[in-house]
């Protein structure tokens, strides 16, 4: 679950309000798009969800910790609770594809045996089973996330945040991404995904928060235009 309560945001520095007052409540097993102009306030959310930052005033709550309270010790496992998902995809180059999604798992300590049948298990998921041992330089930018996403999903996280997702990579293939995302949320993960491809959005359909100016102007379920279309 997260939840965030009379949020604001304020950069001292520059004396903006990056966030106003932001009340969202997202359940388990939801899929919600995140939307807004540039400097909507999007990059700060996804900040404060990670505990990059902590609310100038409010409370924020994600996977069952307060993070508006939680101890410096407490960090690295609230993070391992998450799944991120980045624009550049951000892989390792000089490890294979198997690698780079059996890297998570090895940092956290899973054995062998787990690795070996997970790592195949999530690269089915993507349908990138048959580019286990291709390097990231190899694949296209579709592939790549496919990829993050493999890994995001890896360690079982209650929530992936995806954070402009289809960014690099064709457009045509950004649908492609959008349903691996919500495959994923169908095996159990919540799913947030930050984008400005409205079209996008229109397509698909669901919960849409959209922010302006800091502000939620815009929190409800949309029908997808994807549906319409079938
Ligand atoms: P978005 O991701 O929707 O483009 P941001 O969350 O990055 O929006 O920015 C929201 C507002 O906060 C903007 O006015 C931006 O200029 C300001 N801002 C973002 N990050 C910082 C920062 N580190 N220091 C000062 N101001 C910032």
């Amino acid at each position: 679950m997260v939840e965030l309560k009379n949020v604001d945001v304020q950069y001292k520095d520059r004396g903006v309000d990056a966030l106003n007052d932001v009340n969202i409540r997202i359940n388990d097993g939801e899929f919600v798009f995140i939307v807004g102009d540039s400097g909507a306030g999007k990059s700060t959310l996804l900040r404060l969800l990670t505990h990059e930052i902590l609310p100038t005033r409010g409370r924020v709550f994600v996977n069952g910790y307060n993070l508006t309270k939680l101890k410096k010790g407490k960090v690295p496992k609230f993070r391992r609770s998450l799944g991120m998902i980045f624009q550049d995809f951000r892989l390792i180059p000089n490890m294979t594809v198997f690698e780079n999604v059996a890297f998570v798992l090895r940092v956290t300590d899973k054995s062998k045996k787990f690795i070996r049948q997970r790592v195949p298990y999530v690269l089915n998921l993507v349908r990138l089973a048959d580019k286990a041992k291709a390097y990231p330089s190899q694949l296209s930018g579709g592939e790549r996330q496919r990829v993050g996403i493999a890994r995001a999903f890896a360690t079982d996280p209650g929530l992936i945040i995806a954070d402009e997702p289809t960014g690099n990579i064709d457009p045509r293939l950004s649908y492609e991404i959008v349903e691996l995302l919500m495959d994923i949320n169908k095996c159990g993960a919540t799913v947030i995904m930050v984008t400005h491809e409205h079209d996008l959005v229109q397509y698909f359909g669901g919960r849409i928060i959209n922010l302006k100016n800091g502000n939620v102007v815009f929190d409800d379920f949309i029908g997808g235009k994807g549906d319409e279309m079938e």
